[in-house]
């Protein structure tokens, strides 16, 4: 049996919301390419989701929680097994502390926009830096999103979560460690929400500062192209970007997967970039910068699924 037709069967009398079979994640995924996923699913809220991770569980069907994709490079052979797609989870609150401070409690499926729009409403400030990282909270607590010197760590106070037997646990902010985008939450927990601290602020600085954000990022970034951000982490003191582009790598291509000509640390798809362009360009500057520099780039991107 194909493990398409297990996920069928082990899902068939469930209501979990939307499930795509075969799908290929080029059309969801911000670069635009990448191989078919057994199977995407969308539930509508946790109780179907604690639901669907028991069955998959009991089935021993593997499953990976995923955002907005935008982190993520799948191979061309595919994910077999089913991506929990998060963004059917997108409710956030805002909220007083009996001290007085405020706080965000936004499900993991809601995009950092949303969550950042709300805290700017409301006069918080804390949140500003998310402006334009366009991933999921869940995504972001995962990875640690960060930018401009801020981390989700700085902001984050409680991550609620589930296992595969669908327990549900909270951890507090001194429970995780947070290290440069990534964190030690166990890699077979589902993140379902987050609760992020924030301070009244100026609502006029706060959106300022975001305009500012977005400014730069227009300026800085090849946004008119498919990409998944940064592609490697920045070593210390040394950034990723100026190593490839000393070497002399922007506008270099595989297919039409190419390094970006305006910041040597995005890769682009121009059009029919395939997983296997993007692997082989990878591949190529690691192996460039490692002979050149004698430096080993580590991927910031994840990059799962099956080779061909
Ligand atoms: C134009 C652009 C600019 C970017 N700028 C920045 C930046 O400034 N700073 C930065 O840090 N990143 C940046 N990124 C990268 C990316 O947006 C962030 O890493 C973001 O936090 C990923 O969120 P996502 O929802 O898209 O996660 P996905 O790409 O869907 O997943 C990323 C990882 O998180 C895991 N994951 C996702 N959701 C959950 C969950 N609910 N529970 C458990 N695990 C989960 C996935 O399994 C995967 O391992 C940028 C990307 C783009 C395209």
């Amino acid at each position: 049996m194909t493990v398409c037709r297990a996920i069928q069967d082990a899902l068939g009398d469930l209501n979990v919301g939307k499930i795509w079979y075969e799908e290929p994640i080029s059309r969801h995924a911000s670069l635009k390419l990448g191989g078919q996923v057994d199977a995407l699913v969308m539930t509508e809220n946790e109780d179907q989701l604690r639901e669907v991770v028991c069955r998959l569980t009991e089935k021993n069907i593997p499953f990976l929680p995923v955002g907005n994709l935008t982190n993520i490079l799948v191979r061309e052979g595919g994910y077999r097994g089913v991506m929990l797609w998060m963004r059917g989870l997108d409710q956030a609150i805002c909220a007083s502390r009996k001290d007085g401070g405020s706080f965000i409690d936004a499900q993991a499926g809601a995009t950092l926009a949303k969550v950042a729009s709300l805290a700017a409403a409301e006069e918080l400030t804390g949140l500003e830096f998310c402006t334009g990282i366009p991933g999921t909270v869940g995504g972001a607590v995962r990875m640690n999103a960060g930018a401009y010197g801020t981390e989700i760590k700085d902001v984050v106070s409680t991550v609620s979560v589930i296992d595969g037997r669908g327990n549900k646990k909270v951890f507090r902010r001194d429970e995780i460690v947070f290290t440069y985008r990534q964190s030690n939450l166990p890699a077979d927990v589902i993140i379902c929400g987050a609760r992020f601290n924030l301070q009244k602020g100026s609502g006029a600085q706060i959106k300022e500062r975001m305009a500012e954000i977005m400014k730069w990022r227009h300026e800085k970034h090849p946004l008119q192209y498919p990409n998944a951000g940064s592609v490697f982490k920045n070593l210390p003191g040394m950034p990723a970007g100026k190593l490839i582009e000393d070497l002399g790598l922007k506008g270099v291509r595989r297919g039409d997967v190419q390094v970006s000509k305006m910041h040597a640390n995005f890769i682009v798809n121009k059009g029919q970039g395939t997983a296997s362009d993007m692997i082989s360009l990878i591949t190529f500057i690691q192996e460039k910068v490692k002979k050149e520099k004698n430096v080993q780039l580590e991927t910031e991107i994840v990059i799962i699924g099956e080779h061909l």
